[in-house]
């Protein structure tokens, strides 16, 4: 929870009832950890000169009875980012293990000091503690320009990303090294191309594609997802015949006019993420949007109608509704919209869908073949 520079808090007025500004202190918000979705953002007024808030986010919140609150709910039982999940010195213990056992892998080392290590990235943490999923960056350029960028913000933004780009282009022979006995031995195991700290995996197809058919040689078991843009639909079936398990496409909106000004891509567009979600459904692979919910845009009326006809176009199997951390009104002035017209609430948009698509599944995290092919509900008490 932290407070806002340069941004005054906005209130109703306990004797008016009328919406008022807040002239005592600085507005403060929450960030939402991983598996929960929030449904408001904070409210609050910015000073012309107030600096560009970072990459975090920005989660209304309240105070009632000595407690606060925040108005989320937790959309994903999958608890492998939760915090306490994490034990610091079994962490500095896998990672040493891992160093040791692979010496001479950029990759491992790449995961294992930069990710584990000084991003505390929670994938990263669980490879080293040999469980579920394990990332798999590979791509050190993108073919498109997200305003909010995790691994990459051009020098003119006051804003830094959270991580750096990957500064190499790992082998086949690197991949399957540590993904190999890592779907081998750990328990609901999942290898995932596609992390912040990398560009766009797709521009390393090939790479992917020899890389999948060389691990599927060795061994059978779990999944092999890809996070990504999308925007490679050839590339993407390349990938589905080779093996791959689970795509899941990153998108702040299945609005192309709400889409296009955010990602800014190079050569790409909108409708070639929807025909790589078709491509892989063709495939009868399992397939996931990473949402990022903005309250007051993803549960536009506008929204929820364009999201309807893309859930049906494309036989989406997943949303994984995410926070969407960036300035708010940083993000509105870089896509140009003024006026967000009328709004639902996150709440009941997330009501509305599942009513209408009651086999599509919610969360925040790749689901593990066992949940793809088996019971989606599963107990995790026992994971
Ligand atoms: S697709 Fe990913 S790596 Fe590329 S610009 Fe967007 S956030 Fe950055």
């Amino acid at each position: 929870m932290y407070e806002l520079p340069g941004r005054k808090g906005i209130g109703i007025d306990v004797e008016t009832g009328e919406m008022r500004l807040c002239e005592k202190g600085l507005a403060v918000a929450a960030f939402v950890p991983p598996a929960y979705s929030g449904f408001y953002m904070s409210a609050f007024e910015t000073d012309p000169d107030a600096p560009v808030l970072p990459l975090f986010c920005y989660s209304a919140a309240g105070w009632l009875d000595g407690k606060f609150y925040v108005p989320a709910v937790r959309i994903e039982q999958d608890i492998r980012q939760d915090s306490e999940g994490y034990d610091k010195e079994e962490i500095d213990t896998g990672v040493k293990g891992l160093l040791s056992h692979y010496p001479h892998n950029r990759l491992v080392s790449h995961l294992a000091n930069n990710c584990a290590l000084t991003y505390q990235c929670p994938a990263a943490r669980n490879f080293a503690l040999g469980r579920w999923e394990c990332p798999i960056p590979v791509s050190p350029a993108c073919n498109a320009n997200c305003v909010g960028c995790i691994s990459l913000q051009p020098d003119e933004e006051t804003i830094v990303s959270p991580q750096d780009r990957l500064g190499f282009k790992p082998t086949v022979e690197e991949i399957v090294e540590f993904t190999v006995p890592h779907l081998e031995s750990a328990p609901y195991p999942i290898v995932s191309f596609g992390q912040g700290c990398e560009g766009e995996p797709l521009l390393m197809w090939e790479t992917m594609r020899d890389a999948i058919i060389e691990i599927r040689k060795h061994t059978s078991k779990g999944s092999i997802n890809i996070n990504t843009n999308g925007s490679m639909p050839k590339a993407v079936k390349a990938l589905c015949e080779a093996g791959l398990d689970s795509i899941r496409v990153s998108t702040n909106s299945v609005r192309k006019e709400i889409y296009t000004p955010y990602y800014r891509p190079n050569n790409y567009q909108f409708e070639d993420i929807v025909e790589s979600l078709k491509i892989v459904n063709s495939f009868g692979g399992w397939t996931s949007i990473n949402f990022f919910v903005f309250p007051g845009m993803t549960d536009s009326i506008a929204e929820y109608e364009a999201l309807r006809k893309f859930i049906t176009e494309t036989g989406l199997k997943m949303i994984q509704w995410r926070s969407f951390n960036i300035d708010p009104d940083w993000y509105l002035g870089k896509i140009g919209v003024t006026d967000t017209g009328e709004c639902l609430g996150v709440k009941q948009l997330q009501q509305l869908i599942r009513e209408e698509f009651p086999d599509l599944k919610y969360g925040y995290f790749n689901p593990p073949i066992e949940r793809i092919n088996g019971k989606f509900e599963m107990d995790f008490a026992h994971h």
